[in-house]
């Protein structure tokens, strides 16, 4: 675990959770946020609430993951593409954890935190003009695809519980 992504991690921890109390399973939602597969499975839920769809033929059912590296799915009707969560959206192509975009957008649509790039920048531990881009990929994956963006609150709301509510 030591190779864990920094990022919002310690900040998160030490502001909304008790220290020292890390089980196995996520108690709060910062370590929900913490967990990089968590991320993915919540990213993966609001993306493609039936389950993958290819990114080529667009066929359902079809996915078949990728055992070698986490988060990539292959189609196993056209065999001929390999994409995760992120390919064709705004968050992709960037060398962002999943967990660091699903933070952000928790952090700016959950609990309405007005970010700017400069506490983005510290948070994230990336460079300004990094964190700038994060901003704005998060507004432009909320106007490019709203269900998805929808789907996403709405789960981590629902993680969040009473904290997600003010
Ligand atoms: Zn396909």
């Amino acid at each position: 675990m030591s190779h864990e992504p920094q990022y919002a991690v310690r900040a998160y921890h030490s502001r909304h959770s008790e220290p020292d109390t890390r089980v196995a399973r996520p108690r709060s939602i910062a370590e929900t946020l913490d967990s990089e597969e968590i991320c993915r499975e919540i990213l993966e839920k609001a993306r493609w609430p039936g389950g993958p769809v290819c990114m080529n033929c667009g066929a359902h059912g079809a996915a078949s993951r990728l055992t070698t590296r986490p988060g990539l799915w292959t189609c196993k009707a056209c065999r001929r593409c390999q994409y995760s969560v992120t390919s064709g959206t705004q968050l992709h192509r960037s060398r962002l954890p999943v967990s660091a975009w699903v933070k952000l957008f928790y952090a700016t649509e959950i609990r309405k935190q007005n970010l700017t790039a400069s506490q983005v920048s510290r948070r994230f531990n990336v460079a300004y003009l990094t964190a700038k881009s994060m901003l704005q990929r998060v507004e432009a994956l909320k106007r490019d695809m709203p269900e998805m963006a929808q789907r996403l609150e709405d789960q981590l709301r629902a993680l969040a519980g009473p904290a997600g509510q003010s």
